[in-house]
This record gives structure tokens, sequence and C-alpha cells, in this order.
């Protein structure tokens, strides 16, 4: 069973999705399997981390932008290269285990969209696969 959920982003920061993603799995009735959830996007992506103290988040983009930093070398015609960048960082997509109708998340981690070149309408898939 596939789900698609809208979300509406700003410049650039990390949304939790992860009550999304548990209602997508109660829909589905599933109880044992695996959940995917994709971003559709270039300049967006999906991670796992800390959900407990927001200032991760913080450190998080903080420590992205370090590391790809807008350059004047950039050829891509749209000026967005950094985000494109960012989103290959952290990936399209994640996987997490799906077991007696619960995920396998740690206490402290959540599910992220993320993104990097907003304000937009972005969307994301969650798939419920049954063992
Ligand atoms: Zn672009």
């Amino acid at each position: 069973m596939i789900y698609k959920f809208s979300i509406k982003t700003e410049r650039e920061n990390l949304y939790n999705v992860t009550s999304k993603v548990r209602e997508a799995v109660r829909e589905s009735g599933i109880e044992n399997g695996q959940v995917i959830i994709f971003c559709p996007h270039t300049t967006a992506g999906i991670t796992i981390n800390e959900n407990a103290d927001p200032d991760v988040i913080h450190d998080i983009l903080l420590g992205l932008d370090k590391a790809f930093p807008d350059r004047r070398e950039f050829l891509h015609f749209e000026g967005n290269s950094s985000a494109h960048l960012k989103a290959s960082c952290v990936g399209s997509s994640q996987t997490v285990i799906l077991s007696e109708g619960r995920l396998l998340l740690g206490t402290w981690q959540g599910i992220y969209f993320c993104e990097f070149d907003g304000p937009r309408t972005r969307n994301f898939y969650v798939k419920v696969i049954k063992d």
C-alpha cells in the first residue's frame, strides 16, 4: 500500500513526519514488514535522526551548510546546487522495520523530511510492505 503526504515547507528545515508514517502504517493494517519513506524531489530528502533535542536539527542544518556552501564555481543554472548536494547527502529514502504494528525506531529517533530549497509544497510517499 502506498500513501502520499503533502508538506508545506520553509526555505530550509527538517520536519518530523514520524506521526504521518505511523498513520500510514495504522491505515494499512499491516503488522509486520517494512516501511519505505520516499521523497520524489531533487533538493529535499528523508533522514532519521534525534527527535528529543531540537538543537540537533539546528546543528544538522548548520553542519550541512558548512559542508556544502554555495560556490561561485557551480554551473547549475538554477543556482541551487548546494541544495542538490545536501539532498544527495541525506538521501531520498529510508526503510524502517515494522514489527507487531510498531516501527522499530530507537527511543530518540524520528523520521524527518528535509527541505533544502523551499518554501514549496512538497510530497513524500510511504509504502508499507507486508512480510
Ligand atoms: Zn536545481
